[in-house]
């Protein structure tokens, strides 16, 4: 690309490292753009703030933009109730039931003793920490239905029993193998008001 302007190519580059985006989406991505010049301000302008602001909530690890995420901070949201989930997009798989007022706590991944994710990699010691500091009545498990998904929802029943409170897992119904985030809202609906106490 000797005859393209620079930037060109560096943000194919950036584009590819995206997950499930090859170098060839890449490029029809960003050559479909820079005919768009109204939305690459947009873009540019976000991409800004994201850099200048984005940073994870203190209490709970979802992002945020200021101090404590938009959950944490929004008093109706029931604190005595966490939600154990593993990525961001679980979280927003979550919200879109509308099923769930409590709040959330975000393991930044799932226990997978080949890939050397072990439990120091999880902020599972923040959890830990929040459940000794503040009044929680009850931890729900929303983790995958997968090996890894299982391991870390035996390894936390495990720990956790030690505290005073309920710990409940997702009805089955969701199939095994299934991403949370890709479970569709009623059957994540059912499946967390028939909630099962480990
Ligand atoms: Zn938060």
């Amino acid at each position: 690309m000797a005859h393209l302007p620079n930037f060109i190519q560096k943000l194919i580059d950036e584009f590819d490292k995206l997950p499930g985006i090859g170098p060839k989406t890449a490029s029809r991505l960003v050559f479909d753009l820079l005919h768009r010049k109204e939305d690459i301000k947009i873009l540019a302008d976000n991409l800004n703030a994201a850099y200048q602001q984005i940073h994870l909530c203190p209490k709970c690890f979802n992002l945020s933009d200021d101090g404590l995420c938009k959950i944490c901070r929004n008093p109706e949201r029931n604190t005595k109730l966490i939600a154990v989930v593993a990525h961001n997009q679980d979280v927003e798989a979550v919200e879109k039931t509308s099923k769930f007022t409590g709040t959330y706590h975000l393991l930044n991944g799932l226990l997978s003793p080949l890939e050397g994710i072990t439990p120091d990699r999880l902020k599972i010691n923040e959890l830990e920490k929040r459940i000794s500091e503040e009044e929680v009545a009850e931890v729900i498990l929303i983790l995958d239905q997968s090996m890894e998904g299982e391991a870390t929802a035996i390894y936390l029943s495990k720990l956790l029993k030690k505290y005073p409170l309920k710990i409940s897992q997702l009805a089955r119904g969701i199939p095994m193998g299934a991403n949370i985030e890709y479970t569709d809202e009623v059957t994540l609906s059912s499946a967390l008001e028939n909630r099962k106490e480990l």
